[in-house]
């Protein structure tokens, strides 16, 4: 009886989930985030797992063949290619598109059975990060076909005749594939495709499909020869079954195929990688196009969305990444160069802030992302971790990449070769837009999607409450109950300890808040996740700013769980605390000001004054500050620029990975050079600095100083050198116009220096 009137409790509070829906709640598996749906985080599970390394043989393709290609691009004339490509829309050159075929960078994820590198998740990732830190283009174009599209899908659930031909020649580059899934009237609603498949016999009497589509933003789609294709599949004459409405479909369409229409290009943000729409009038395929055959017909939307949890954790977090470790070592390294007001600009509070938030994010995210991408090498399919990583990753590529401009101040404006920024920051948007935009995957993904597809209970309750079983549903619903009446008390005690008397698994007593914060954190967001359910059932869904600020909590504790975690792996590095520190504090300040923002704007007040008190039991007592945990102080600011403005140590192992070369005339390796000449100049600039303080020198002029014995001629010579240096990293480029009236009316080509360059390791 009881079992009933619970079944009809659960029915009416539920929302309706149509089956793409429930496909996509049930593909991809239940990471590290179910420990805080749960409430509790098994700290053993996290730190017990293996530091993420890669193979000898990623690291001779990284230090081979991949440094090779980032010798071969230049953003620079890769972003004004335009003017010399055939279509006048710009393009890599015919010799790196060449490269990467032959070396196979288009067939990292192909296994080595079919003829590819066989690359782990970590491998592909390191690959695609350090060209994405010379070239958004190629990057892009790598990317792609390591990605979500043909090879994966065909690896995955390909018959083994599909897998027999393509995939060797994927990963050869003989195909070039693209995979399309949006169009004008499906973007962030990617399941409600307007494009068909009607099962039907063609004049010679074979059974087939007849397709018609209309894609766009298909990136690789210009030059695909292998076009993938979703689609929805009907079957009204019940030619192969009783199914008439069969669903998401992926197809396998070359682009020969009669009635294929390719080749248009879009122009995105300017930055020349291929990208375009194409359509299908009446196009026949046979049932063997479709990938895995007949028996996936159906399957497209779930094949899609486990392969997106795979490819979400690699593509577009490397990018990120790439462009905060570039950020932080540019930045950190101009801050020193660059003075004003005679002092280095990094030396400036104003300077600071931004400073420390480029290089506490980009440890940050490279935290999650190296963490996450070892749980995909375990086999792993991370589905709400790879979405915290889109999100979190390309929001702070934008705030690191936007922050390191306002930092170089002209010098990050002015277009030319001399400008690293013009590239990067052209693909924020990109990264930002591409597999869902930001919004929708705050508001609608990370817990609106998690709530059901990783916590304990929530998708048993569903699935018994659906098919009318009652007394699973009742089971499940008191086993909720118990989980929520448990964490409703750790909130409440560990809000007034603030955290202590949880469990905390290291004897580190820097780190030891941290996970004491999280421990409190985890049993709030369980608590608060609850009283939203239980408050708005099905209504969650349409309440997005419950949901994201929910999200946000949630996305925050696993940001700041994965940067403890990389200080373990890291073996606890004394030059990386301020980083793991400024990492840490950030995230759960993030996550506690969600947690606020929450109660202050939740829509009603019985249950926002229930969550205040289990949540916040410290705001009941006088005198008690609203937040505990605090934003970064600005000391803790100033120790992440200092370490990211001394050469090696916590630098090197926080933009390890990215392009870093010592050949001639290279802006990164004229910056590198410069840097460490100022900093060897820098003491013996002190030296006449007090010299003239004290009064035994009259001007700060070099040859007074040799004079009086301060420093020597050679001391004096470093000196120079230095200026002349960061002279040379101070430049812009000026470009000659018909008003120039120093080169004689003649164009006269930019300005590019050649500079003897050393870099550092
Ligand atoms: C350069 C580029 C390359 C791409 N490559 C490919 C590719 O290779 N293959 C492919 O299939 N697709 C590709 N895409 C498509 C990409 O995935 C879509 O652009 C993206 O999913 C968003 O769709 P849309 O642009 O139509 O935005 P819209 O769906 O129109 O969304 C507009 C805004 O509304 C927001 N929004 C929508 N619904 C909600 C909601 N319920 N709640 C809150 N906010 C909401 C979105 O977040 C967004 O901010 C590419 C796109 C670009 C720009």
């Amino acid at each position: 009886m009881l079992d009933k009137k619970i079944l009809k409790i659960v029915q009416k509070m539920l929302p309706p989930i149509s089956k793409t829906e429930l496909e996509a709640l049930e593909a991809g598996d239940v990471g590290f985030e179910g420990d805080f749906f749960s409430g509790k985080v098994d700290w053993k599970k996290l730190l017990d797992m293996p530091e993420p390394k890669l193979t000898e043989e990623e690291q001779a393709f990284l230090d081979g063949p991949t440094q090779e290609l980032c010798d071969m691009l230049n953003a620079w004339e890769i972003n004004n290619s335009a003017k010399d490509s055939a279509d006048g829309m710009g393009d890599l050159p015919d010799e790196v598109w060449d490269f990467m075929k032959r070396n196979k960078f288009l067939g990292m994820v192909v296994p080595k059975e079919y003829d590819g590198l066989g690359f782990t998740a970590l491998g592909h990732s390191a690959v695609v990060m350090k060209i994405a830190s010379r070239s958004v283009t190629a990057a892009v174009t790598v990317m792609v076909p390591n990605s979500l599209g043909p090879a994966e899908l065909i690896h995955e659930y390909g018959t083994q005749e599909q897998k027999d031909y393509y995939l060797p020649r994927l990963a050869n580059g003989l195909e070039i594939p693209c995979f399309a899934l949006t169009g004008p009237d499906n973007g962030s609603d990617a399941g409600a495709m307007p494009d068909t498949g009607v099962v039907c016999k063609n004049d010679k009497g074979e059974i087939g499909i007849k397709m018609n589509w209309s894609k766009r933003y298909i990136t690789l789609g210009p030059v695909a020869t292998l076009i993938g294709v979703a689609f929805d599949m009907k079957d009204p004459d019940g030619l192969l079954g009783d199914k008439k409405e069969i669903g998401i479909t992926a197809a396998l369409i070359p682009r020969e195929t009669p009635g294929v229409e390719i080749g248009d290009r879009h122009r995105p943000m300017g930055i020349p990688f291929q990208n375009g729409p194409n359509y299908g009038h009446d196009v026949f395929i046979p049932l063997d196009k479709i990938i895995g055959g007949q028996e996936m017909a159906g399957q497209g939307w779930k094949m899609l969305m486990e392969s997106l949890s795979v490819g979400r954790s690699v593509s577009l977090p490397s990018m990120s990444v790439a462009c905060g470790k570039l950020s932080t070592r540019l930045t950190g390294a101009y801050a020193r160069i660059r003075r004003q007001f005679n002092l280095p600009i990094g030396k400036f509070e104003g300077i600071e802030e931004p400073l420390a938030r480029i290089a506490g994010k980009t440890y940050m995210i490279d935290a999650a992302m190296k963490n996450t991408l070892q749980m995909v090498d375990q086999g792993q399919k991370p589905d709400i971790p790879s979405a915290i990583l889109k999100y979190h990753t390309t929001e702070s590529m934008r705030t690191a990449v936007n922050d390191a401009m306002d930092i170089h101040g002209g010098k990050a404006i002015i277009d030319g070769p001399r400008n690293l920024f013009q590239d990067i920051y052209k693909g924020i948007p990109v990264g930002i837009t591409v597999e869902g935009a930001n919004i929708m995957t705050r508001n609608l993904i990370i817990f609106g999607k998690g709530i059901f597809s990783s916590h304990p209970n929530i998708l048993p309750i569903y699935k018994a409450a659906s098919s009318g079983d009652a007394k699973e549903c009742s089971k499940e619903t008191f086993k909720m109950i118990a989980n929520v009446l448990l964490n409703k008390g750790r909130s409440f005690f560990f809000g007034l300890t603030n955290g202590r008397g949880s469990h905390v698994p290291v004897d580190d007593k820097d780190m030891a808040k941290y996970y004491r914060q999280i421990n409190r954190l985890s049993a709030s967001f369980n608590f608060s996740s609850a009283m939203a359910l239980a408050h708005l059932g099905g209504g969650l869904k349409r309440k997005e700013r419950v949901s994201a600020r929910l999200g946000d909590v949630l996305s925050n504790l696993y940001m700041a769980s994965m940067v403890l975690k990389k200080f373990e792996n890291q073996g606890r590095q004394k030059e990386d605390l301020p980083l793991a520190k400024w990492a840490a504090e950030q995230a759960l300040h993030d996550a506690e000001v969600a947690l606020h923002d929450l109660i202050d704007n939740y829509p009603n007040k019985f249950f926002a004054s229930v969550m205040k008190i289990i949540v916040f039991p410290r705001s009941l007592l006088p005198f008690s500050a609203r937040y505990a945990n605090k934003a970064p102080s600005d000391v803790l600011d100033r120790q992440v620029v200092q370490s990211v403005m001394e050469a090696g140590g916590a630098r090197d192992r926080l933009t390890d990975g990215i392009y870093l070369t010592d050949r001639e005339g290279e802006q990164i390796a004229i910056l590198e050079d410069a840097f460490n000449k100022v900093i060897a100049a820098e003491p013996l600039e002190a030296k006449i600095k007090s010299a003239v303080k004290k009064g035994e020198l009259d001007s700060s002029s070099l040859a007074d100083a040799v004079k009086a014995n301060i420093i020597t001629q050679d001391e004096a010579d470093m000196i120079e050198i230095a200026n002349a240096a960061r002279d040379e990293v101070v430049k812009v480029d000026s470009f000659p116009s018909k008003n120039s009236n120093y080169s004689n009316g003649k164009p006269k080509k930019a300005k590019s220096v050649k500079v003897k360059a050393v870099a550092s390791k």
